[in-house]
């Protein structure tokens, strides 16, 4: 492979997550000539990882508005950019076993519905018609979001990728940010490098969707991106015995909102994690082998029926968590057209869509129509922390 950047772009993306794949997709449709570059394959870092979960059932009605837009883009993507991404709207399922859980969830849903995202409080008993592998015996009713599912995280990253190579935009793989050419306040060139090759790229536009690298890219541009990178770590079973295939299959993403626990069907059997609270920050994928154990007791009381299935396969991955656990999204108040996007917290592959299309409004100098302010770094220094409470 030769290695042979174009000279001169309009954008420099770098990341080939969700999120830089959507922002080189949506800029190149509208005519932008973009370089995107990616140090190891697209799709190689947190977004093929994800649990494909697709929702805008959150608290925060910044997340609301973010989730329901992206639902809209995954619904549209087989026409736009093309691609099929196995979208399957089962709907989001938190079980609440305290009263306090209860209240919390009917104050989300007013701001659900408000924002016109369908979603309601429902008794025990339906949660358990909607979700028959849990167990609701401590359960004292659920927040029910009928429009939200699961998706192949991989299979989005591609479609976006794919599309926007098709507009034109030139996507390097292998191929590591190193350096940036930043003047008075305004980008020059960013410096990239394949193996023993580097190159200067003359650009005066860059988005950061390093993900969980995000701080290091930021830091070579002079700004703080505060994002740490948390491993999280996920199972998926066969078939699980005795249980009717069909059942298994319309499950929706049942969570228990005390423990993290989830699951969603996935193949013949389940895909299941929570988050361990223990994990320390770092860069280190190595499998726990006790969180399987974790996960197995949190199975064995929640949805005992998943304990019987067969482990089949399972994966690390990191968050790129944020120090209020929400998106780092806009542009830098120091570098003219300079733009990021990162520290998602576990929601930003379903994030990625909508977010694509916000950075490329901003690039363009169009009003977004999500207006993503309130997720600005210089939320950090101000002390305003976003209050997203709805976390897995
Ligand atoms: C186990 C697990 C389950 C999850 N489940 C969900 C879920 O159900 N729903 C949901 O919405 N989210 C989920 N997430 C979170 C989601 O995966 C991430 O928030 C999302 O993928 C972030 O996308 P991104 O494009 O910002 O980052 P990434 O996908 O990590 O992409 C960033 C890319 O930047 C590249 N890069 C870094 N530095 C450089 C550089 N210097 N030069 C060039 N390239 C560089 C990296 O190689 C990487 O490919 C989950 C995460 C994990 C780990």
């Amino acid at each position: 492979m030769t290695f042979s950047p174009p000279e001169s772009v309009d954008v420099v993306v770098i990341g080939g997550g969700v999120v830089g794949c959507s922002a080189a997709f949506h800029l190149a449709e509208a005519g932008q000539r973009v370089l995107l570059v990616e140090k190891s394959a697209i799709a190689s870092g947190s977004s093929s990882k994800a649990a494909g979960g697709v929702r805008a059932c959150f608290s925060d009605p910044v997340n609301v508005a973010i989730g329901k837009r992206s639902l809209a883009l995954l619904a549209d993507i087989g026409q736009r950019p093309g691609g099929e991404i196995d979208l399957h709207r089962v709907g989001y399922l938190f079980l609440c076993t305290t009263s306090s859980q209860l209240d919390d969830f009917a104050a989300a849903v007013e701001v659900h519905n408000s924002l016109g995202v369908r979603s309601s409080m429902i008794d025990v008993e339906q949660a358990h018609q909607l979700s028959p592998l849990a167990n609701v015996d401590d359960v004292l009713g659920a927040c029910w979001s009928p429009d939200d599912g699961t998706c192949t995280p991989e299979a989005v990253v591609q479609a976006y990728a794919a599309g926007a190579r098709r507009c034109g935009a030139v996507l390097m793989t292998n191929t590591e940010f190193v350096g940036a050419d930043v003047r008075d306040g305004q980008i020059y060139s960013v410096e990239i490098r394949s193996g023993d090759e580097s190159a200067h790229v003359r650009t005066s536009a860059v988005v950061i969707a390093a993900g969980a690298w995000s701080t290091s890219v930021g830091e070579a541009f002079g700004i703080d991106l505060p994002v740490e990178p948390v491993r999280r770590e996920i199972i998926v079973t066969g078939p699980i015995p005795g249980v009717d295939p069909a059942v298994v299959a319309r499950s929706p993403m049942t969570i228990d909102a005390a423990s993290t626990f989830y699951f969603h069907a996935e193949g013949r059997g389940v895909l299941a994690g929570f988050s361990d609270s223990s994990v320390e920050p770092g860069f280190d994928l190595t499998r726990d082998p006790s969180y399987l154990e974790k996960l197995v007791e949190l199975a064995a009381f929640r949805a005992p029926h998943l304990v019987e299935a067969e482990v089949t396969g399972g994966w690390a991955g990191y968050y790129e968590v944020s120090p209020d656990h929400d998106g780092i999204v806009g542009q830098s108040a120091d570098v003219s057209r300079l733009l990021y996007a990162t520290g998602f917290s576990g929601h930003g592959f379903l994030q990625g869509p909508a977010i694509g299309e916000i950075l490329r409004d901003l690039i363009l100098d169009c009003e977004p129509s999500i207006d993503i302010s309130p997720l600005s770094a210089t939320r950090f220094q101000t002390g305003v922390r976003r209050d997203e409470r709805h976390l897995v």
